[in-house]
């Protein structure tokens, strides 16, 4: 299964996050099932971003958002901890510190998108500058809904520089976040992660659900598109997110540069550097020999 093509969000389509069942698992039906090919996929992204940083041409930025709850930190956590640190990063996008309020809303961003040769994960990103910004009314209307275009052309930028752009929407229910909440609770472990605003959140979920809806009809881009993940099954959301992340760097036309150097002359270098240590060698056991 292609699933690139199945949770695309066309370009020019209408979203609507009610026609996406979140606990969709298609024929894969279990976990055990699904966890070799995971694996796969994880291999295939870890020996490409190799490939990636060696080249240095090209970058790739993916782009986190979801509600509360939904497992941006487990995609991170399982499928990009194997990649080399020397060439990656996360950056978690949180309420807008005092300097980067200061700036246009896509400062921030173009800070932390990748240079050539770098793989960059946004844990949200500029386009909280249309969801919970939204939501909040911490902007106005007439400053937000501009920021639409604004985004396409920040995007269309990176891309045109080779940057290889993908979004990622992990689409749960309200009925998962819930329980996910409890296990917050009832896990000394989660504790750490419980925020007063997730319940307040939650009771916006009907004005969150639009203003995503209306971000990824307006900003999915054949070079910067959206998919929509279920992501009620973790295991499946992390099979699908693997699988496009991988496929997306396999299309990238990454190699190893050729070499920038004369390999029959270092050949030859190499080898008089063996007679000269193996000379040495020989001398220095001479030597040994006398003293001893
Ligand atoms: P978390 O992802 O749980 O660490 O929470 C980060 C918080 O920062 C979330 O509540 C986001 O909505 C909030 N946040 C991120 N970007 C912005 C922004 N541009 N304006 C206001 N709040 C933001
Ligand atoms: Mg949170």
């Amino acid at each position: 299964m292609d699933y690139r093509k199945k949770f695309a969000v066309e370009p020019g389509t209408k979203v609507r996050l009610s026609k996406v069942d979140p606990s969709y698992t298609g024929k894969h039906g279990t976990h055990e099932k699904a966890l070799p090919e995971i694996q796969k996929h994880v291999e295939r992204m870890d020996k490409l971003q190799y490939l990636l940083y060696a080249d240095g041409n090209q970058s790739l930025l993916v782009v986190l958002q979801a509600l509360d709850a939904a497992g941006k930190d487990g995609v991170v956590r399982h499928l990009f901890s194997g990649m080399n640190p020397q060439g990656t990063s996360v950056f978690g996008f949180k309420q807008p510190s005092r300097d980067e309020a200061d700036h246009d809303f896509l400062w921030r961003a173009h800070l932390r998108a990748p240079a050539k040769g770098q793989v960059v994960v946004f844990n949200r990103s500029h386009y909280e500058d249309v969801l919970v910004v939204r939501v909040h009314k911490l902007a106005a209307h007439s400053v937000w809904s501009k920021r639409y275009d604004l985004i396409n052309d920040f995007e269309t930028m990176l891309s045109l520089n080779g940057t290889a752009i993908l979004k990622f929407f992990l689409h749960i229910s309200p009925e998962v976040q819930l329980s996910r909440f409890k296990q917050r609770v009832d896990d000394p472990s989660r504790q750490w992660k419980i925020s007063e605003s997730d319940y307040s959140e939650r009771e916006l979920w009907p004005q969150y659900v639009d203003a995503y809806e209306d971000a990824m009809t307006l900003t999915s881009t054949k070079h910067a598109p959206w998919y929509i993940i279920p992501s009620n099954h973790k295991w499946f959301r992390n099979l699908v997110v693997s699988q496009i992340v991988a496929d997306t760097m396999a299309a990238m036309g990454l190699k190893l540069p050729s070499t920038r150097v004369d390999i029959a002359d270092i050949r030859h270098k190499y080898h008089a550097a063996e007679r000269e240590r193996k000379v040495g060698g020989q001398h220095q056991m001479k030597e040994f020999a006398k003293v001893n």
